[in-house]
């Protein structure tokens, strides 16, 4: 979120964030995909208690850091706790991505279809992923020598260790077995979620 510069924003990346602080309960003003003084506002107020979560859960890697600054402050939260209780059994582990607008989600799902380079690594849609939402992040499993391990028992051991009631695993899926990722229950389906969210009324959730 701090890397990205308002002015290079398209007007869809201004109406997700929008919503996102929204849900966070920062944002007042409207749902127009307009930078605007409030937009601005919200985001100094959403860095700032960003920061302090930071400082608080005590700093990761820069790459688990860039990743736990997209998601939403519950999640935050929760994937700083998250990632403690991995690290704690010795395996190295990165939080890898976070938070994806609709239009970055558009071009993960393009990636290996429509004759697009790249493996397949999703079957989500734009509005179709709680990445989408701010609510899930994915890890990584390194080497001592910083080179990343894409699957292996280490994915397990870290669920093993990181998983609590609250959280949900892709690694417990069954359509589609994603081990990497980990998102906050939301007690709600993802339709009913992407509704909310884009509807500015899904703060609950996020509280
Ligand atoms: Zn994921």
């Amino acid at each position: 979120m701090e890397a990205m510069m308002s002015l290079s924003l398209a007007s869809d990346d201004v109406l997700f964030m929008q919503r996102l602080w929204r849900a966070e309960g920062t944002y007042k003003g409207k749902l127009d995909g307009e930078w605007g003084a409030q937009t601005e506002a919200a985001q100094q107020a959403f860095d700032s208690e960003s920061r302090r979560i930071e400082v608080l859960g005590g700093g990761f890697d820069t790459r688990s850091e860039a990743s736990i600054h997209t998601l939403c402050l519950r999640a935050q939260r929760e994937a700083r706790r998250f990632l403690a209780r991995v690290l704690g059994t010795g395996l190295r582990v990165r939080i890898i991505s976070g938070t994806r607008t609709y239009a970055e989600q558009d071009r993960l799902y393009r990636q290996g279809r429509f004759g697009n380079p790249g493996r397949i690594v999703t079957n989500a849609e734009a509005g179709e992923s709680n990445h989408n939402f701010g609510l899930a992040w994915d890890i990584g499993v390194f080497t001592a020598t910083g080179g990343y391990l894409p699957d292996g028992p280490e994915y397990d051991r870290a669920a093993a260790a990181g998983l609590v009631p609250g959280l949900e695993w892709g690694g417990n899926w069954h359509r589609l077995v994603d081990k990497p990722h980990y998102q906050l229950a939301t007690g709600i389906d993802l339709a009913d979620l992407r509704t909310r969210f884009e509807a500015g009324s899904a703060g609950p959730l996020y509280a």
